[in-house]
């Protein structure tokens, strides 16, 4: 007989892995470049800031909760519609209000073999069942998805750029993909890089064009605002109308929402910021691959270098930590052999590529 003794979660829920995040100490230093967690290094507008400031003294005050004026910005900016813009805190949001509305238990959600850690665990947080399906070379493969795809599939989930590859895939794939579901399942466009991508709409156009098609963005990346968390999601009317409903209506602060608005309004800074990761990361890229080390053409604001070994990475990972600069290890994304590296500013990149030069070198002088 069934009889708890104690309160029990919903099934789903112990399976679930909990998020680690980049670290962001490392014992016994005091001065430490954290490259680690895709943060911008010129860090957020400063209009940001000050709308920051200036919302402290409205503290009393619930904030919007239609959150009208920072979707008519983001409409503006992106020339989109802001009546199918949501927001919420932090993309991460957005993607628990569509697995919770879209998928439940004996449902399927498919995500890709390096896909970003949030997908599976917030299919399990709904109910549903993670599928991973194989990349090819790091690449998200549209072919082995649609192979994937059974009546039971409710969400697919690909990242473009893809977090941790910084690979990704062009908008004939995107087609083919979009083209091959069955039209009741929906497609998610994560475009958490998107603005890393010169001219890139991360993939507004399918959202316009389709009934099943939802682009979701954020604030924390390319505009520096991880610790205030804001995103955003663009999708269908009857998709934007659906996750509404289950939207908590004061789930973004004033201050969210008010340095959100000063952020994309801001657009020299981003074309700063997106200018100068490009630079850097050509910079970065070739410098390593200098050394040996394997890099993939990133499309984002961090590398992925692959080393001989998963001992290798980890023997790096050990040298870059005694130089103070903390990257990500990345094996729970199935690439044990390699580290990834957030373009930080230019000093942070040449010590990156001074200690990985230090540490391939020492390898090579002890391995004779
Ligand atoms: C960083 C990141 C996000 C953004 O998460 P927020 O909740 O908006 O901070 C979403 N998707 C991917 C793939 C990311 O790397």
């Amino acid at each position: 007989m069934n009889s708890p003794t104690r309160p029990r979660p919903q099934p789903g829920i112990l399976d679930i892995a909990p998020y680690v995040g980049g670290e962001s100490r490392i014992e016994g230093k005091a001065e430490v470049i954290k490259l680690s967690s895709n943060e911008n290094p010129f860090g957020p507008s400063e209009a940001a800031v000050k709308a920051c400031r200036d919302a402290a003294h409205q503290l009393h005050r619930y904030p919007s909760s239609d959150h009208a004026a920072l979707r008519a910005a983001i409409g503006e900016v992106h020339g989109l519609d802001p009546a199918r813009i949501i927001c919420g805190a932090g993309s991460d949001e957005i993607l628990t209000f569509l697995c919770q509305a879209y998928a439940g238990p004996g449902d399927e959600v498919i995500h890709t073999e390096h896909g970003f850690a949030m997908y599976p665990i917030l299919a399990r947080a709904a109910g549903a069942a993670p599928v991973e399906v194989p990349e090819r070379g790091r690449v998200v493969d549209v072919e082995a998805i649609l192979e994937a795809c059974s009546e039971r599939t409710r969400i697919v989930f690909i990242a473009n750029p893809g977090n941790p590859t910084g690979t990704m895939i062009g908008g004939q794939e995107i087609t083919r993909l979009a083209d091959g579901l069955p039209p009741e399942v929906l497609l998610v466009l994560d475009g958490a890089y998107a603005e890393y991508v010169e001219g890139f709409d991360g993939g507004a156009s399918f959202v316009e064009a389709r009934e099943n098609v939802v682009m979701t963005r954020t604030f924390s990346k390319i505009h520096g605002l991880g610790g205030l968390r804001i995103g955003w999601g663009y999708g269908p009317a009857h998709v934007i109308d659906v996750l509404n409903r289950i939207r908590g209506p004061f789930n973004l602060s004033q201050a969210q929402q008010d340095a959100a608005e000063a952020a994309v309004r801001d657009r020299a800074h981003v074309a700063r910021c997106r200018k100068e990761n490009a630079r850097l990361r050509a910079w970065l890229t070739d410098a390593l691959r200098g050394e040996g080390v394997e890099v993939d053409q990133s499309s984002a604001n961090f590398i992925l270098a692959r080393f001989e070994s998963p001992e290798e990475a980890e023997a790096c990972d050990a040298h870059l930590k005694s130089e103070g600069l903390i990257v990500r290890r990345v094996a729970g994304y199935k690439l044990p052999q390699a580290l990834r590296i957030t373009i930080g500013d230019e000093a942070a990149c040449r010590r990156v590529a001074h200690a990985v030069a230090q540490f391939r070198r020492e390898r090579a002088g002890g391995s004779r």
